[in-house]
Formats: structure tokens, sequence, C-alpha cells
């Protein structure tokens, strides 16, 4: 049968296409096999489609679904961004580096999808090793956002998000350092959220900073956010800094009636560089709120201003470390072919990484130095404190916090890339929530000039429950998310 319109689909209307027999696994993973072949030329959301190990995942969901044995994503096709482990599969972190390096193992996460019965499609463009906030990084290519091709995605996962707008999978897993899933997914028109620090085991996600990574989903809608949550949620002892909780249903959550609701909204988050029309949109999204029953009200964060440099401390001081690894001996790229061990080294990490890679681990490096550690990293480390302690007072009182996810809408490809700075000011809304180890979602909440803009709320940690209540309470007074781009 033809399916109507692939790219508008998400994952709870598809199930019951699936469920109801209209339309096997097979036929819809191979109706997203064409349409990446149309879309992807010009959106170049993928470094890697799994056409072949996706259409055998297929076959076998079909006939779970056959035998009554599906559960949420059987038979859905789903992209991982490309430094999530998959076994027997490319995963690039989009870096010459790593190239050609095809992992023995699967992550966490892509062991999770796998059981319960989720298609690979394929793995997604992202700035390389995750350090970006345009997809301009990539080693490879830059991914173009499907609203206006002439414009970035957002980053670093830009891949993920631009394929889930353009409708080339019905979701996508990202990672979220500083902001790699919320930014990309505002600038992209889709849900992308953050998880609290520990609630999904990073094993086999490629590391930058290993005190901040967290995994989350990229979807089209609220629902589908929180389902995808339940499969990739929960303690695994190959992290160690895996959480042990009662697992939860988040689903349960999604609730429209936000009576007795507390919101605040930090006056820090409306500060010089936000957009007129990214303004009235929040403040539209208040009077909305309060039409719901939430009881809103400013309230302060007066540390949030550090948060951008104690990010730009700590996050490449823990990418210096991690990426030590890179030596060209035991994995990936290596340029050993001439003169000392000593010159193989150089000339592999020389030739390996890219500029903004590179920029990290000088940064990193020398924040860790003799003489400067105390003044730059241990620093950042007390101020990180402090910023976490006044998130934690501000949960007392509130239920969530709702703020613009970006401040501007996505901005030309090019624009921003001989200017490191104004490319770091863009995750100045989300890198809060990495600091403080809260969750975070953004979910699509208007246009201006004919490009999304979004909208974020972070909640106390391990309060998921509460962003979804609110995100989905949201969404369903509005209907942003149902419009897609022309592509
Ligand atoms: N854009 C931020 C950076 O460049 C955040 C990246 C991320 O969250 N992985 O570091």
């Amino acid at each position: 049968m033809t399916i109507p319109d692939i790219n508008k689909l998400t994952i709870h209307e598809t199930r019951d296409l699936l469920d109801s027999g209209q339309v096997s696994s097979v036929e819809l993973t191979k109706r997203f096999i064409e349409r990446i072949d149309s879309v992807d030329p010009s959106v170049k959301a993928f470094v890697t489609v799994s056409s072949d190990v996706a259409i055998m995942q297929a076959e076998k969901a079909d006939k779970s679904i056959s035998q009554g044995k599906q559960s949420y994503l059987t038979g859905i096709p789903i992209q991982l961004k490309d430094n999530l482990c998959t076994k027997g599969i490319l995963t690039t972190c989009s870096s010459h580096m790593l190239k050609d390096f095809v992992p023995p193992y699967d992550a966490h996460v892509t062991t999770k999808l796998q059981e319960s019965g989720a298609v690979l499609i394929g793995k997604g463009n992202l700035d390389e090793f995750a350090m970006g906030s345009s997809t301009e990084n990539s080693a490879f290519y830059s991914t173009r956002n499907p609203w206006d091709l002439e414009r970035v995605p957002g980053g670093s996962s830009g891949g993920p998000a631009a394929a889930v707008a353009a409708g080339e999978c019905l979701a996508s897993l990202g990672s979220d350092t500083g902001g790699s899933i919320r930014q990309p997914a505002s600038l992209c028109g889709v849900v992308g959220m953050k998880p609290t620090y520990g609630l999904v085991s990073r094993f086999g996600l490629i590391a930058f900073a290993s005190s901040l990574d967290q995994i989350g989903p990229i979807t089209k809608d609220v629902a589908d956010n929180a389902n995808l949550l339940n499969v990739i949620s929960g303690y695994d002892q190959r992290d160690s800094t895996s959480i042990k909780t009662p697992s939860i249903d988040y689903s349960q959550a999604l609730d429209k009636n936000l009576e007795g609701f507390k919101i605040g909204i930090p006056v820090e988050y409306f500060s010089e560089g936000v957009s007129v029309e990214v303004e009235k949109q929040t403040y539209q999204a208040v009077d909305i709120l309060k039409g719901l029953g939430a009881d809103i009200e400013g309230t302060t964060l007066p540390h949030t201003s550090y948060a951008l440099a104690v990010y730009y401390i700590i996050a490449p001081s823990e990418a210096s470390a991690n990426l030590s690894r890179y030596d060209g001996v035991k994995y990936g790229f290596s340029d050993d072919v001439d003169g000392t061990i000593w010159d193989g080294f150089e000339r592999t990490r020389q030739n390996g990484f890219g500029e903004e890679v590179k920029r990290r681990i000088m940064l990193g490096t020398y924040a860790l130095s003799s003489g400067y550690y105390d003044a730059y990293y241990l620093k950042a480390q007390k101020v990180r404190t402090i910023i976490r302690n006044e998130f934690s007072e501000a949960f007392k009182k509130f239920d969530v916090l709702m703020t613009p996810t970006s401040p501007t809408t996505a901005f030309k490809l090019g624009d921003k890339l001989d200017d490191p700075m104004a490319m770091y000011l863009n995750d100045i809304f989300t890198i809060p929530a990495n600091i403080a180890g809260i969750p975070a979602i953004s979910v699509p909440a208007g246009f201006q000039d004919g490009l999304p803009i979004g909208l974020q709320f972070m909640a106390g940690s391990l309060q998921e429950e509460k962003m979804f209540k609110a995100a989905y309470a949201y969404e369903q007074a509005t209907e942003w998310h149902k419009i897609r781009p022309q592509i």
C-alpha cells in the first residue's frame, strides 16, 4: 500500500499502521530508504545508510508483529548519531581520525533499540567529536537545515535533527554535552531532550566531556520522546555514572492539565542577543501555559552568566584527556610510517583531527597544566557547584523553568565559522542544564521568517516527568509541531 506523507508520521501513528497491518515494516523501511535517496543528497544528514541491516531487522520485526510480540519501537526506522557505536557498522564521529572505524561492540543504547525491535536505518552526521553548534565542523560535509538549505541545522547533532525534520527516519538519538540535542532540535523544529546525568548509559558513546555528556531522543513530538526515553533509560553497570533508579513509564506524565503547576521564568535568559521574535514566542507561551492553569512567575539565577565560561574550561579539559587515546597505535587513523614513534604521534594527531578539535585540546591542556590548574580548572569546578546549587534552590520553588532554547533561529552556513566566540554563544541557554546535570527538553514554539523557534523546559534532577508534562501540555495547546518543511 502507499503510506501517506511518511515525512509527517510520528512513531505512535506509524505504530498504528504497523499493528493494524496497513503496512509492513519492510515496506516502511524501503519507503524511508527511498526518501533518504531523494532528499539526503541535499540535506546530508547521514554519514552511513545501513540499508541491508535495516531490511534484515525489518523482516525480523514483521515476524514479531505477526506473532503479536511487538513493543513501541518494533519495526520503526531509527537513526543514531555517528558517535554511538554500532557493531559491524562504521562509527566515524565525523572525524578523519575514525573514518574507517568499525566498532567491535554496540553502545548500550544501540543494544536497547535492537532488543525493542527498532530498525537501524543509518548514522547521523555531527560536528567532529560533537564539538560545535552547526555541523560545519564535520570532517566530511555540512548538514543543511531542511527549512532552508542555505542555513545550518545546528549542532552537534545536526544530522539527527535534520533527518527527523526532513522525514528521513522516525526518530534519532543524539548526544548533548552543552546543548547538542536541544539546539539543533530547536533550529530544525523538532523535539530534542537531554535526560538527567546518569539516567541513560553512555557505554559505547564516544566520549567528549565525560562529566557533561548525555544521550537523548530527537523526535517529532513529545509523546514519542517520552516513549523513546522509556526504552533507553535504566541502570547499566558498564557506565560508572549510571544511576540505579526505579524504572518509570514517562508516557504516564503526558497530561494537559497544569492546574497548580509552578513555572519559573529566569530573567537571565532574556539577555541581549535574543531575537525579538524568539522573545515574543516565549512570552506567548507564558499566556498559553497560564491558560492551562499553570502558575507562572519571574525568577533569577544570577550565576547563569558564568555557565558558558565554566563550560569552556571543563569541557575542553575533559576532552583533552579523553582524546589522548587517539595516538595512531590502538585504533583509527595512523600516520606513523616515518621517523620515531613521537613523530608518528604528532603527525597522526596533526592530520587526524580538525581545527576545532585541536583548539579544544589545546584549551583543555592549558587549563589543566601546572600553574594554571587552580586558576582555571579548579575555579570552574567551584563555580559549577554554585550554579548547581542555584538550580536546586530554584526547583524547591518551581516544578520547571522555562526559557528560549537558542537565542536565534538558524543562521547561514559559513556565518559564524571564523568567529568561535559567536558560535559558542549559541549554547548560552542550553549549557546550564549540562553544568547542573538536570533534564531539559526543546519543543517547537513558532517561526520567524519561516525558520523554527524552540522553547526549553528544565526540571530538577530525575524530574523528567515534570519536564514532559509541561512540554506536552504546551505542545498539545499549539500546532507548531505539526508543521513540516517542504522538502
Ligand atoms: N556546541 C557545544 C560545543 O561546541 C555543545 C556541544 C555538545 O553538546 N556536544 O561544545
